[in-house]
């Protein structure tokens, strides 16, 4: 269960869901978020957002509407 929650805040926070696949990794989002709630995955080609502090979010919604690709979701 707790394995399952850690993976479950790397995906999602109280107030949006994030489809990491769908990632172009231009990072506009990053530099949205107020606080800091966006984290970056880097490994050569393979590059994408994560959630690294679910519990910061405060819901604003400003990664749903920055994302180009529909990275974001309401929860
Ligand atoms: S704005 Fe969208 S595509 Fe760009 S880094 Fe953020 S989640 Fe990825
Ligand atoms: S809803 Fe606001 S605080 Fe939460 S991740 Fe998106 S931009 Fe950051």
């Amino acid at each position: 269960m707790r394995r399952k929650n850690e993976i479950l805040n790397k995906i999602s926070t109280p107030y949006v869901w994030v489809n990491p696949r769908r990632c172009r990794a231009c990072w506009i989002c990053m530099d949205t978020c107020p606080k800091q709630v966006i984290g970056k995955v880097g490994f050569l080609w393979h590059k994408h957002i994560i959630i690294k502090n679910s519990t910061d979010c405060i819901g604003c919604k400003k990664c749903i509407k920055v994302c180009p690709y529909g990275v974001f979701k309401e929860v």
